[in-house]
């Protein structure tokens, strides 16, 4: 594996694989790697001839600053993960490299509603740095594929949208969830959690599990009001549980039984939030 800090020599060796004929697979993390992050590398893996993932804690996406100070960091654990996987390139990039011009007078993004609801919403911001970091990052790696997770669902919509706005020549492939044995969803802030909310956060999962089998056509309230008590229960603070159109994430108040559905949650143990989300077989 090759580690580059810099933009210019990351591109020169780039160009030459373009030049070879060999395809990019690009997969952008904050890193404190996880089996989630290496699920999504074997998936570039397979569909490419070279491997690009990149560790950069985004300063412009974290709209509280205490969750960017606490982000956890391994980086050497990180780099043995991903020669493990026999990643090619590590992009590990100073903050200069990235906003070279500094973090004020960024861009601002069309996002349109995605900005407003659920991650958007409780997250201030967020979605602007999120699409700062992958404008940057997509411009300097042009990769031919990019591999996100579902876990970040609505993350996965506004790069979907960055990518038509941009016309940048990347295709986005969504992937799976990895999850824990008890069903929570693997996070790098999981590692936050003390024993006793670790064996709570489970909670979420089951919840969202529970709208999934139990949705019937009609309002959803009372179903998501149900899961959003359990959680309170469980001594979660929630900042919401909603149920969205999985096509385009417009938040489903009565489900006419056809659309395609996701459920959504976000909420706290102590300090740490945690998201999730599952998408509800159709056919129902
Ligand atoms: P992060 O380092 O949290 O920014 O995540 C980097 C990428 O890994 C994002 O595309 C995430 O959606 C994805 N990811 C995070 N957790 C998981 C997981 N449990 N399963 C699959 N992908 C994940």
């Amino acid at each position: 594996m090759i580690l580059f800090k810099q933009v210019e020599p990351i591109q020169q060796a780039l160009d030459k694989f373009r030049q070879e004929g060999r395809s990019i697979g690009f997969v952008p993390t904050m890193g404190a790697l996880h089996r989630g992050h290496i699920s999504l590398l074997e998936a570039a893996q397979k569909e490419n001839d070279a491997v690009v993932c990149s560790i950069f804690v985004n300063p412009t996406q974290f709209n509280d600053p205490s969750d960017f100070e606490k982000y956890p960091v391994t980086l050497e654990k990180d780099i043995e993960l991903l020669i493990q996987s026999h990643t090619n390139i590590l992009f590990l990039p100073y903050v200069s490299e990235i906003y070279p011009g500094g973090t004020n007078n960024l861009p601002n993004y069309e996002i349109g509603f995605l900005e407003t609801i659920l991650e958007g919403k409780y997250r201030p911001g967020h979605f602007q740095g999120v699409c700062q970091v992958m404008h940057r990052l997509l411009e300097i790696i042009l990769a031919n594929n990019l591999y996100m997770g579902q876990k970040d669902y609505q993350q996965c919509m506004v790069v979907k949208r960055l990518l038509e706005l941009t016309q940048l020549p990347t295709q986005l492939h969504t992937c799976s969830t990895l999850r824990e044995p008890d069903g929570l969803a693997m996070s790098s802030r999981n590692t936050r959690l003390s024993p006793a909310q670790r064996e709570q956060a489970v909670t979420i999962s089951r919840v969202l599990n529970e709208i999934c089998n139990n949705l019937e056509p009609g309002f959803t309230s009372p179903l998501l009001q149900s899961a959003e008590q359990k959680l309170v229960n469980a001594g979660f603070k929630v900042d919401y549980v909603s149920l969205a159109n999985a096509d385009n994430l417009e938040l489903l108040d009565n489900w006419d039984g056809q659309q395609p559905v996701v459920a959504l949650a976000a909420a706290y143990l102590g300090e740490v939030r945690l998201i999730d989300n599952m998408l509800i077989q159709s056919g129902k």
